[in-house]
């Protein structure tokens, strides 16, 4: 059977082959897990860190208000963030066009929880391959029940931890801290939500593991079209290595120890394969190998295709050029639309439902309902005028002062005389003014007979 066949962790009728990865050793390896403590430490700290009192990043989809490194966007902002996802859609393909899937191997919250949380607590407990191979084959003896219990509680824990930390990205820390000491019944739902969540990471972290990144990331599927010979990843340099064997020219000695290491499972020196999600471990792998055998390390090294072709790899091509000159403008149009926005939004509609009225007066009145979003860090002392007539405005509450990044809703009834209207329906202007300065003008529709 060839690897292109089927998936590797999937034997000839389709069921689960378990990867039983022994545990990297080596430079690169201590280096992603100190990387690695960067991200958990950036992951469970931002929530907590403050930028004018507001968390400096809030993903709060049920109030449609996020917080990202302290620019605040509403609903009403939906194209700048529409600019910005694209910018970042961009920015991972340039990424990843250059530097293959470094951010699989680094950064990704998959690879970092699994890699570098949940399997050294498994190495802890279980210890490395082999013996984990034979206590999961062995009988249901005392020492496999315990270890077994052990490591399963101690992902439990974990896993309602991470989830912890997950809703503290979109819930904040105040609703956070109100799920977790306030009664359960008080946030059923909050609370349901948690378990589900943290049920789903635990079968993920215990069992389905590195089938994530091999048969459900989007993004592990997208790299057939991303990646090019120019392209920088985990390679094995088959130049130098083969022919392969213990007693060929080739530098490579078949000893398999990059295959024992892959926590998909793979051969790397079958080439580039979306199972690889450039993890280094069998870099680290060989070049002990290597040492051991008196040969310079980097037979499996970060190169690219053309690399190791021709001896040398180039970064820069017409490709990632392009790619980095729409990005250059997207960003620069996504910049120049988050500074330019106004600093307040508003919404004027006609109550729905209602007509108008005629006053005894001989005005004629419209209720509307009025939504102003402040997105400013100040508090904002509002007031309306109506710009295209003369008439009179009645608000329903007399304070119209808005929080700082705060939403105001209320209702006022418009008076124009009649003898103003021309028509039964005129468009009319209001005009938004703080501390008698118009910041924002906003139209809409008054009815008359
Ligand atoms: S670890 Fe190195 S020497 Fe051993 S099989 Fe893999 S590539 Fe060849
Ligand atoms: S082939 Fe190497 S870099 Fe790729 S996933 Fe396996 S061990 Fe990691």
């Amino acid at each position: 059977m060839s690897f292109r066949d089927r998936p590797i962790n999937l034997d000839e009728k389709g069921r689960r082959k378990w990867v039983y990865a022994k545990k990297p050793r080596g430079k690169w390896y201590t280096r992603r897990t100190i990387f690695s403590w960067f991200i958990l430490l950036f992951l469970v700290a931002v929530p907590f860190i403050r930028i004018n009192g507001n968390p400096l990043v809030l993903l709060d989809i049920a109030g449609r208000k996020f917080i990202l490194f302290g620019a605040i966007f509403w609903a009403q902002d939906t194209f700048i963030l529409a600019l910005l996802m694209l910018s970042f859609i961009l920015f991972i393909i340039l990424f990843t066009v250059t530097f293959g899937r470094l951010w699989c191997g680094w950064a990704c919250p998959q690879t970092i929880f699994l890699e570098m949380v949940f399997r050294k607590i498994e190495y802890w407990i279980e210890g490395d391959y082999r013996k984990r191979y034979r206590l999961d084959q062995g009988p249901w003896t005392r020492e496999k029940i315990l270890k077994k219990s052990a490591k399963h509680a101690i992902f439990i824990l974990i896993s309602i931890a991470m989830t912890n930390t997950f809703l503290l990205w979109f819930i904040g820390t105040e609703k956070w801290f109100a799920l977790i000491s306030e009664p359960i019944q008080e946030h059923l739902s909050g609370f349901t939500t948690m378990l589900i969540v943290s049920a789903f990471f635990y079968w993920v972290y215990a069992y389905f593991r590195e089938q994530i990144c091999t048969m459900v990331c989007p993004y592990g599927r997208m790299q057939g079209v991303l990646l090019d010979s120019g392209s920088i990843v985990v390679s094995y340099d088959y130049k130098r290595g083969e022919p392969r064997g213990a007693k060929t020219s080739g530098d490579c000695i078949d000893c398999r120890q990059c295959v024992s290491v892959c926590p998909t499972g793979i051969d790397i020196r079958d080439g580039l394969q979306l199972e690889c999600i450039n993890c280094t471990a069998c870099i680290d792998q060989c070049n002990s190998v290597m040492k051991s055998t008196g040969k310079k390390p980097g037979l499996i090294r970060y190169d690219s295709e053309n690399g190791i072709r021709n001896g040398h790899a180039t970064i820069w091509n017409a490709r990632n050029k392009a790619y980095s000159a729409v990005l250059l403008i997207l960003f620069s149009f996504f910049i120049y639309t988050l500074f330019s926005r106004p600093v307040i939004e508003t919404t004027i509609l006609r109550t729905p439902g209602l007509l108008y009225q005629e006053n005894p007066d001989q005005t004629i009145s419209n209720i509307y309902n009025i939504k102003i979003v402040n997105k400013t860090h100040d508090e904002l002392p509002l007031e309306i005028r109506l710009l295209s007539h003369d008439g009179k405005i009645t608000m329903a509450n007399n304070n119209l002062t808005v929080d700082d990044q705060a939403r105001f809703e209320s209702t006022f009834i418009l008076y124009i005389p009649r003898e103003k209207l021309s028509s039964d329906k005129t468009e009319v202007e209001f005009g938004i003014y703080s501390n008698n300065e118009l910041i924002e003008t906003c139209k809409t529709s008054f009815v008359g007979p």
